[in-house]
């Protein structure tokens, strides 16, 4: 077992990335733990146009680039596993990886979000064969076709007007009979020609043999169902915190998030949460940067005093 760790941050999104160089930069010995591309969900963003100080038009995958770089700059070590297990110590946190467990004095869960599911019959099947979860990933491979958006916030309009420019047709599909996008936004769908909006309906089947071929809407209201034919659909409908390895050991909301008090504290004694995976009102780049920094300072403090009084 490894002991000789101040902080594990577990998660390499900007929320991670931020966390571990405040406390490096404080003199912890900090370990990022990471086991996919340090940037989390920057890989999926277009662009970046709502960071101070970031040029319009930044691409998600630079500014992931940028956060690597910084992990570089400041020597911060990144261990490729996922952490599968967190067990509580009487000074601390284990957690254990692929094969070894480290013990550290704090732990801050900077884990995100993933995107949700509708959770129906051939919607994993078919994953990367006509369902995917992101516009800016994989809407090229349906230049000159048709398909379909579900859902009707902000992730929903944005990828269906990212695809409105690729694609011959999108058709997005809402439950409700108004989106909650902001009002640009929809402003902004209702002016294209190739997009047409259909409200108070569900998803209620996936079809397809190899690839998507249809997919069955049911209008919520008036029970009745049709059949669109589409080669894809991009699922919006929200994210859910990647949370479950907390279950049982700090406290969280009806959905999984984490709460904590204002210095991004859990109701565990050694475990701080920051970003995505975090109970919070706007969950965006800055305020996860934001969180990260006060996560590795609140830390920093338990620790030091930790080792003071031991
Ligand atoms: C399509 C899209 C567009 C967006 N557009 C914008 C925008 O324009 N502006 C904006 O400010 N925000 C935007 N956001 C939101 C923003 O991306 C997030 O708020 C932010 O990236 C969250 O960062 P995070 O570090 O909390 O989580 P994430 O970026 O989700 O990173 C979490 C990391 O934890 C890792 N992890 C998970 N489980 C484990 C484990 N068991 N062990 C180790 N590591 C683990 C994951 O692999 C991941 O890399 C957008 C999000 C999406 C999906």
């Amino acid at each position: 077992m490894n002991s000789a760790i101040d902080l594990i941050v577990m998660g390499g999104g900007i929320a991670g990335v931020s966390a571990a160089m405040y406390a490096k930069r404080a003199g912890l010995k900090a370990v990022i733990f990471e086991p996919g591309v340090i940037g989390g969900q920057l890989l999926f963003m277009e662009n970046v146009d709502n960071f101070p100080g970031v040029a319009m038009g930044t691409k998600g995958r630079d500014f992931a680039l940028r956060l690597e770089q910084t992990l570089r700059d400041f020597e911060i070590k990144v261990n490729r596993e996922a952490i599968r297990e967190i067990r509580l110590q009487k000074n601390g946190v284990e957690v254990v990886g692929n094969d070894s467990a480290y013990a550290a004095s704090g732990l801050i869960v900077a884990t995100g979000a993933s995107f949700k599911k509708l959770g129906l019959n051939n919607e994993e099947r078919l994953l990367g064969r006509g369902v995917s979860y992101c516009a800016i990933c994989d809407g090229f491979f349906f230049k000159n076709k048709d398909v379909a958006v579900v859902g009707g916030g902000n992730s929903a309009v944005e990828e269906a007007l990212y695809l409105a420019n690729l694609c011959r047709k999108v058709t997005l599909i809402h439950r409700k009979s108004s989106l909650r996008a902001l009002d640009y936004l929809q402003e902004e769908i209702r002016t294209l020609p190739n997009v047409e909006i259909i409200f108070n309906s569900t998803i209620k089947e996936i079809k397809g043999g190899d690839f998507l071929e249809q997919i069955v809407i049911e209008n919520v209201t008036e029970g009745r169902t049709q059949t669109l034919r589409c080669n894809g659909m991009f699922i919006a409908i929200g994210v859910s915190p990647n949370t479950e390895l907390l279950k049982n050991i700090v406290s969280a909301d009806e959905n999984g998030f984490i709460t904590t008090n204002e210095e991004m504290k859990t109701s565990c004694d050694y475990i701080w949460s920051c970003g995505d995976c975090r109970k919070r009102p706007l969950r965006q780049l800055i305020t996860a940067a934001s969180e990260g920094a006060i996560a590795a300072v609140s830390a920093y403090k338990h620790i030091k005093g930790h080792y003071i009084s031991s």
